[in-house]
């Protein structure tokens, strides 16, 4: 801090005194600036690119030409990042449009516009090609190949901040505090992950997870205060992802936190692994992790009781049957189930669907509990039959049928069958296999008193109605 100090006063000193300076240097203003807006033309289209960083051993890599985003892969000005800011050898020939970089015994070739680049002589596929990108602030033209892909082959490791918009370069095989235990194969290239480094004397099991799907984050709750350990970035690596959203540490209570976020609207699934060293935190979309995903809706609740009689209201009904159903799938590790809710909270219909096509749930199951007049009796189950179009056999009309029996003989009440109703939101809305059941009437003195005691038994049922129906039609993949 000092030293810079000392500069920026001796800067300004010449400046001031400053006839020996030609006014050139000290007007211009000629590095790109982290999250500045550009106007660049790429592939004959203007458009307006926020500038993207990229550090390496600490400090900004200065460039006249912004790194920008495209097909998810960050931008880098070969000549300014890659040459001058970590020293690999460049060549580009405008005859023949071939880009090379080299470093060490790593050579990369490509051409602007094509998608394959030869690695050591290997064809290897990009995320996206090399261009030629025109600067409208410095009137030029640069070329840009894609930051992460050229890390990795050129013997980088590679780190992307969304936070900070800036990608980090890192010296493998370097004597530095980032972690060695990344693999480098192609195969792991594909992957996202959070590798967090641990703290000498920090077991596995003081660790736990919470999947906060609604807040769409991984919790990891650490017994002890490790906050100012898990906060310093060099103890972690995020395989490069330019959405990756956050990465936030807090303490509390005794618990470190941390939080997990990789996107902001989009449900991850989650698979965390631990060594003596390190813990792994891998996330995907939920349906390459797990094999069987429900998403169970109690009806109702907050704001919306529901039906009420008698002093019993729907919306506590319909929770009580959930929670009793989601200690049985607490102890089966072959389903994953998202609920709309566990407490009494309302969810819009909306969201009650959004969730099941958020993580692309292989069935909806919504829990209700009927009324009518006095006299009306008997356990139905909805379905639409003008709803989501079935590609892998199981209609919804399947899936109801499956479960009826279940809660039906769970109740003991009347059957009054499967009931095609096509107005319903959740129905309508949830592009999967969707079903809703009515336990039975509230409006009826004697089955809301029986239903009232058994809420645990409905619960149990729904558990076992889910795992017939995927017996009997069990997930593709
Ligand atoms: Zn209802």
């Amino acid at each position: 801090m000092q030293l810079k100090k000392i500069l920026l006063s001796t800067i300004l000193t010449i400046s001031i005194l400053g006839t020996a300076i030609p006014p050139v240097s000290v007007s211009a203003a000629p590095y790109a600036a982290t999250n500045k807006t550009y106007t660049l033309k790429i592939t004959g289209k203007k458009q307006k690119k926020k500038a993207c960083g990229a550090n390496y051993k600490g400090k900004t890599i200065k460039t006249k030409a912004p790194g920008f985003i495209r097909s998810n892969t960050t931008m880098y000005s070969a000549y300014y990042v890659f040459q001058k800011g970590l020293g690999v050898s460049y060549s580009y020939s405008s005859k023949t449009w071939k880009i090379t970089l080299k470093r060490g015994p790593q050579t990369i070739t490509m051409k602007r516009g094509s998608k394959y680049a030869y690695v050591n002589g290997k064809k290897t596929k990009m995320p996206t090609p090399a261009r030629r990108v025109y600067s409208y602030r410095q009137k030029k033209n640069f070329i840009y190949v894609p930051g992460s892909f050229c890390a990795k082959h050129l013997g980088f490791q590679y780190s992307w901040s969304s936070r900070k918009r800036t990608g980090t370069f890192v010296l493998k095989n370097s004597n530095n505090t980032t972690n060695k235990n990344t693999t480098s194969n192609n195969n792991a290239s594909n992957e996202q992950y959070v590798q967090l480094k641990k703290p000498s004397g920090l077991s596995s099991n003081s660790i736990t997870t919470t999947d906060d799907y609604h807040n769409r984050r991984l919790i990891l709750n650490i017994k002890g205060n490790y906050s100012s350990f898990f906060k310093n970035s060099s103890n972690r690596y995020i395989a490069p992802d330019s959405n990756f959203r956050s990465y936030s540490v807090s303490y509390s209570g005794g618990y470190t936190r941390i939080y997990i976020r990789p996107r902001k609207n989009t449900i991850k699934a989650y698979q965390v692994t631990q060594t003596a060293s390190y813990i792994k935190v891998r996330y995907a979309a939920p349906k390459s992790i797990y094999k069987r995903i429900i998403v169970i809706d109690a009806g109702h609740g907050g704001k919306d009781s529901g039906a009420t009689a008698y002093g019993y209201k729907e919306k506590n009904m319909t929770l009580k049957i959930v929670q009793a159903a989601k200690k049985y799938f607490d102890n089966n590790p072959n389903y994953k189930v998202y609920y709309t809710r566990l407490s009494d909270t309302y969810p819009s219909l909306s969201a009650r669907s959004d969730l099941a096509n958020n993580v692309g749930a292989d069935r909806f199951y919504s829990v209700h509990i009927n009324s009518a007049g006095s006299s009306s009796t008997g356990t139905e189950t909805l379905y639409n039959s003008k709803g989501y179009k079935s590609t892998s056999g199981l209609t919804s009309y399947k899936w109801s049928a499956a479960i009826h029996p279940y809660i039906r003989s769970a109740t003991g009440f009347k059957n009054r069958g499967l009931v095609n109703r096509t107005g319903l939101a959740v129905l309508r809305h949830t592009k999967t296999a969707s079903t809703l059941t009515e336990i039975g009437f509230i409006s009826n003195k004697s089955e809301a008193k029986k239903m009232n005691k058994n809420l645990s038994n409905y619960g149990k049922a729904v558990y076992n109605s889910v795992a017939a129906s995927f017996n009997k039609y069990p997930s593709k993949r």
